[in-house]
């Protein structure tokens, strides 16, 4: 029996380390998935309403004020670019709301786009517009890059882990009950920390550049922690500071990175009028698809759009789980995605410059597309990077050679 409830255990747990993994896409990182995009959304449309209509009810919601319009302005830009990466999101139900609290420092955005800025954090920061539309950038990647489905996926595996556990060091009921309270208050402290670093460190990195592409100095992002340490400095700890924890270095980082998107920043300054996300018919919303999705900026995206991705690696075990993944991703057109993976899966074949160069001409990267279609000839005609030649892989039904030859020339 003692057996057997180890062997299922361990079994819970090599389903969450192993198949309740996902790797996002807009982060490139592995993260626990549990509970789907779509649930977490629809828990937090009933959460945002009550608490939407209880503030209502105590006079405490702003509507149709200047500070409404100037906010409403701000997210609008925010989202029209938030949907270009994560094009999903075009159909969430979009809400900012402008809370009426002078003390409370804090806005936020839940899972599906909901949002909510205190007047404490516009009036004690002296926030500038630049500094909103970085405040709430940050807000609306933690929605894009799914952190709030990650922290409920872990508060699930928590507590079940947690009853599977106690259930393995308790002999008797009562003793089971206690270990199990005990282990609760324990793993709920846990799961009651904010953000963790890493996802600040996410939300901040995408959303500089959300920001910057929707026409708003990046260097704000710097100015907007600045203020927001000394203020929690000055009048002890906010709400925002509490459950954003600064990264170590994160100034640094967002003036590091605010240089790379000077020129996002410049064409986004000089970009028209966005759709109205927050009160325009979602039936006529612009329809953004999957394979039009765009990246954050980062070294290997660069790479890749200049065409200067080298497969060099030669292990082939770890191929044989992602080439599934890959013929997906190419035969749904998802280019993004698709390049990401396969420069990430980093394996010396034609097959893999073929997914390049059908990737860059999906996005429109001719030069690279030419590029990664010669070097797949190239690999084509060597029996050790042909896919043609692999035991244990195939082509994934692609005529590489016949598909590239000449692409070159
Ligand atoms: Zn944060």
């Amino acid at each position: 029996m003692r057996f057997r409830s180890l062997a299922a255990t361990a079994a819970f747990f090599a389903f969450i380390f192993l198949g309740g993994c996902a790797t996002n896409t807009m982060t490139g990182r592995s993260q626990l998935s549990l509970v789907s995009e779509a649930s977490v959304s629809q828990q937090s449309i009933s959460s945002y309403t009550s608490m939407m209509g209880n503030l209502d009810k105590k006079k405490k919601l702003l509507e149709s004020t200047a500070l409404n319009t100037r906010i409403n302005t701000i997210t609008n830009r925010l989202i029209e670019q938030a949907v270009l990466y994560h094009p999903k999101s075009a159909q969430w139900d979009w809400k900012v709301s402008v809370i009426d609290d002078e003390k409370t420092i804090n806005a936020f955005c839940m899972p599906g786009g909901l949002m909510a800025i205190y007047t404490g954090l516009i009036n004690q920061l002296h926030a500038t517009d630049d500094e909103i539309a970085n405040v709430m950038g940050h807000e609306i990647s933690h929605a894009l890059a799914g952190h709030g489905a990650e922290k409920m996926s872990m508060q699930m595996a928590s507590s079940t882990g947690v009853a599977a556990l106690a259930i393995l060091v308790s002999k008797d009921n009562a003793q089971y009950q206690a270990t199990n309270a005990a282990l609760s208050a324990g793993a709920l402290a846990f799961i009651n920390l904010p953000n963790g670093r890493e996802t600040e460190v996410e939300a901040d990195k995408l959303g500089i550049e959300l920001a910057a592409r929707a026409g708003y100095n990046p260097a704000a992002a710097v100015t907007l922690w600045e203020k927001m340490a000394s203020a929690t400095k000055t009048k002890g700890q906010s709400d925002f500071m509490s459950t954003h924890p600064a990264p170590e270095k994160r100034q640094d980082s967002l003036r590091r990175l605010g240089a790379a998107m000077q020129p996002l920043y410049a064409a986004g300054k000089s970009a028209g009028a966005p759709y109205d996300w927050l009160h325009g018919d979602k039936a006529r919303r612009p329809v953004r698809a999957e394979k039009d999705a765009i990246a954050f900026y980062s070294e290997q995206w660069e790479s890749f759009k200049a065409g200067a991705i080298a497969l060099t690696g030669t292990n082939q075990l770890l191929m044989v789980t992602k080439q599934g993944d890959f013929a997906k991703a190419y035969k749904e057109q998802h280019w993004r995605d698709l390049a990401l993976g396969v420069s990430d899966s980093n394996y010396q074949w034609d097959l893999g410059y073929f997914y390049l160069a059908k990737a860059a001409a999906g996005l429109g990267y001719a030069n690279a597309a030419k590029r990664y279609a010669a070097l797949a000839e190239e690999l084509s005609s060597n029996d050790d990077t042909a896919c043609a030649q692999k035991r244990m892989l195939s082509c994934s039904g692609v005529d590489v050679a016949g598909e590239v030859r000449g692409a070159s020339r």
